[in-house]
């Protein structure tokens, strides 16, 4: 009982210094709230914002300056602009600014906009992975297979698409969706109508079209050993196409054959056009199937304007009748 009885005059004193304090405390959150909003009425919290140490000048938050910055960026660029991000951070640091001063979100975003370093974004489209066009969006890419693949017998190609990003604007080599369409369906056509195929490679072209004036194989009084390639009689100057994509090997002079231009397919499959007046590809260079090589001449061992042309599977020369012309 007696234990019971000091418990309940403890109980009083706690009772009563709580509330004592909890007058303080309210009272005190009171008093801060009347300060804080009569500092609120006269100044609003802003954001001072200093790029490389020069203050340039008063934002809202970053999130407001941002996007103010973005809209100034995006009146000059266009649709390729994937990410903007600004070469040196600029400062944002808290203050509190009097309300009838105004911030200045897009004076400093046009100030600040030389700083910004764009990555413009673009798609690749591939057909067996060689690149057959380029556009602007993603929505393009897929529209243009979509309707490539609307016809049935193409529904197996191996079309992709591929995301490419740069910062060099100048990179960005699009098409307008009409004109991407044509393209393709062009570069899809000459892959499926090849002339022949040589160990797997697909020969799409003609190097020129002619007279044969000397067959594989023959002998002849100007030559030593018998016809190493198949002669075709054009006049001069006739472009000269390659008939499959490949990789230049040589492009140079090289005795009997003259101006000679030797063409890597792959697969120990090479290409080689002979007597050329003019060559317009030089060693390392990638062509593609139908590009214009060289230009028919009578350079080397040769009586008249034609082209000479080889093909040789691991090194060693074949009949070119055998798959073409
Ligand atoms: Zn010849």
């Amino acid at each position: 009982m007696f234990l019971k009885e000091e418990n309940y005059i403890l109980n009083k004193k706690v009772k009563y210094y709580t509330k004592e304090i909890l007058k303080y405390v309210n009272f005190t959150i009171l008093a801060i709230a009347i300060i804080i909003s009569i500092i609120l009425i006269k100044y609003k919290p802003t954001y001072k914002i200093t790029l490389a140490g020069e203050e340039l000048g008063y934002v809202q938050n970053k999130q407001a300056f941002e996007e103010n910055l973005r809209q100034v960026i995006l009146q000059n660029e266009d649709k390729n602009v994937d990410m903007m991000n600004i070469a040196v951070e600029p400062e944002y640091k808290l203050t509190l600014l009097a309300r009838d001063i105004k911030t200045n979100e897009l004076d400093i975003a046009s100030k600040v906009q030389d700083e910004v370093v764009i990555t413009y974004k673009y798609y690749d489209i591939t057909l067996d992975n060689d690149i057959i066009e380029t556009v602007d969006t993603l929505q393009e890419a897929e529209e243009l297979i979509n309707s490539i693949k609307q016809d049935n017998e193409k529904q197996d190609l191996n079309l992709s698409i591929i995301e490419k990003y740069t910062q060099n604007k100048e990179d960005i080599k699009t098409d307008d969706i009409d004109i991407a369409k044509n393209q393709m369906k062009n570069k899809i056509e000459e892959k499926e109508n090849y002339i022949t195929e040589v160990n797997g490679i697909k020969i799409a072209y003609l190097p020129v079209q002619g007279v044969i004036s000397s067959r594989y194989g023959v002998s002849s009084r100007i030559r030593k050993s018998n016809h190493t390639g198949l002669d075709i009689a054009v006049s001069s100057g006739t472009p000269i196409k390659v008939v499959s994509s490949g990789k230049v090997t040589y492009a140079g002079y090289q005795g009997s054959y003259g101006n000679l231009v030797k063409v890597d397919h792959g697969q120990g499959v090479e290409t080689w056009y002979a007597h050329t007046k003019e060559m317009y590809v030089t060693e390392g260079q990638e062509v593609k199937a139908g590009d214009v090589i060289a230009a028919v001449g009578s350079t080397g061992n040769s009586t008249g304007p034609h082209l000479h042309f080889e093909i040789r599977i691991n090194g060693e020369h074949i009949n070119p009748q055998n798959y073409l012309y």
